[in-house]
């Protein structure tokens, strides 16, 4: 297998760690042994390993009908209900219409061929543009992987795309100059992007996107005033916000949506993962009436929305989805995680004084850690020690799996996570955080 993400060409000649099973918040690998699984999967299984209900629903499904593809005028009742219900749960603005993807890449491909459709039938051709930030992550197809603002997603690949631009990462505590408060950063950062689109000239620039907090980057919320601020800039140049809410989404910021916790009003929104609790791939991007309108009413004339996949729609992932929502909703888990987050990210946070912790940061039931030296930004530790690999090592070694990239570990913890394994967790990372000290 050529395995994703993954140095070395064959997976096998690594011995990969294989995952056979799970059971709420754990997963068990191939030789029986218990991991509490901090990173819910990939930020995705937020009900976790063996949740009945949806696995009902997928076999309902299965029995009734497995597939049948939504082109051409033809659909199925589970992804025209899912539409529905998701429309429904997304509040900060007004959805009118929702387009299926099998996963949050393809979803942020559709964002593209949306928007530049959406300018074409305005008669604005050249505003084709897109802005994103330093360190964000949008998925790796060549368009999603062009948005996303990691170099190793660009290198070797001949990326980004020329149409995408990058401004930049709203990290305070990394980039901040001395002295300046959060709201003077985000200010700053504001007035960067307006510097970018006019030198750019606004009439080309498209639209700007953004995850409401930064994942596979770092984990990293925005600063203070940040959000106002962009998306003040935006709406002055007529440029199209799209939320990647692809991790944010459905309650693991404590709110149902990230855009509801910073009050970001977006014209379209990209969501997979916990859509369906990652128990089948579905991915969905939501799209606001000021854009599904042009579409609507230029398709005669600029021909079809010539764009989608085989199983956009797919019955059995929205039928699996249509019940996680419905679980989300009965169980209230928004209401449950915001209850929950203070014990989790407190009692990671306690953590910060350690001599290799440059930063801590999170919301909800998201966290990162950032391991430097001297507690700087600019100190990092030689990548040679491998300082957050070994963190992972012991983490694993301990019962734990977490998610490490370079110096930077992330946690998104499943919803279900139940305050005893709240109180693991946090056990197991300062077990392994004093091995690594
Ligand atoms: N957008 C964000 C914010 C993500 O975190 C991810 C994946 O982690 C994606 C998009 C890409 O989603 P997928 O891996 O389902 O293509």
């Amino acid at each position: 297998m050529l395995a994703p993400f993954t140095a070395g060409w064959q997976s096998s000649d690594l011995h990969p760690l294989v995952i056979e099973k799970s059971e709420g918040s754990y997963v068990y690998d191939s030789n029986g042994r218990k991991y509490l699984d901090s990173l819910a999967g990939l930020w995705c299984t937020a009900l976790g390993g063996n949740e009945p209900r949806l696995v009902a629903a997928a076999t309902a499904q299965l029995n009734t009908l497995p597939f049948y593809h939504s082109f051409w005028n033809r659909t199925t009742k589970p992804s025209l209900d899912l539409a529905k219900e998701l429309l429904e749960t997304f509040t900060a603005n007004k959805m009118a219409k929702a387009f299926f993807t099998n996963s949050g890449s393809e979803a942020n491909d559709t964002q593209v061929k949306l928007v530049w459709y959406y300018n074409n039938a305005l008669g604005r051709p050249d505003k084709k543009k897109f802005i994103a930030r330093a360190k964000s992550y949008h998925g790796s197809t060549l368009i999603a992987a062009s948005l996303s603002g990691l170099p190793a997603l660009h290198q070797k690949f001949d990326l980004p795309a020329p149409f995408v631009l990058h401004t930049d990462c709203p990290h305070y505590w990394r980039y901040h100059l001395p002295g300046e408060t959060e709201e003077e950063f985000s200010t700053r950062l504001a007035k960067n992007l307006e510097e970018l689109i006019l030198k750019e000239g606004p009439e080309t620039i498209a639209a700007f996107i953004a995850e409401p907090v930064m994942g596979a980057g770092g984990v990293i919320p925005p600063p203070a005033t940040y959000f106002e601020k962009i998306q003040a800039v935006v709406k002055k140049y007529d440029i199209l916000f799209i939320a990647d809410e692809v991790i944010c989404a459905f309650g693991r910021l404590g709110t149902m949506y990230g855009c509801d916790k910073y009050n970001i009003k977006p014209d379209l929104v990209s969501v997979a993962k916990a859509l369906s609790s990652a128990y089948m791939p579905i991915g969905a991007v939501l799209v606001s009436p000021k854009v599904s309108d042009v579409i609507y009413s230029q398709s005669n004339k600029l021909g079809s929305f010539s764009h989608g996949f085989t199983y956009s729609g797919h019955p059995v992932a929205c039928a699996v989805a249509i019940e996680a929502l419905k679980i989300y909703k009965e169980r209230k888990f928004v209401e449950k995680v915001r209850n929950i987050a203070p014990r989790f990210q407190d009692g990671i946070k306690a953590f910060s004084d350690s001599p290799i912790i440059g930063e801590i940061r999170g919301t909800g039931l998201i966290l990162g850690t950032e391991f430097t030296d001297n507690k700087s930004p600019n100190d990092p530790f030689p990548s040679e020690w491998g300082v957050g690999a070994y963190f992972g090592a012991q983490c694993e070694k301990h019962g734990m799996l977490v998610r490490v990239a370079g110096d930077n570990i992330m946690m998104s913890p499943p919803f279900i996570i139940t305050p005893e394994e709240v109180d693991q967790l946090i056990s197991i990372y300062g077990i392994a955080l004093k091995a690594t000290e």
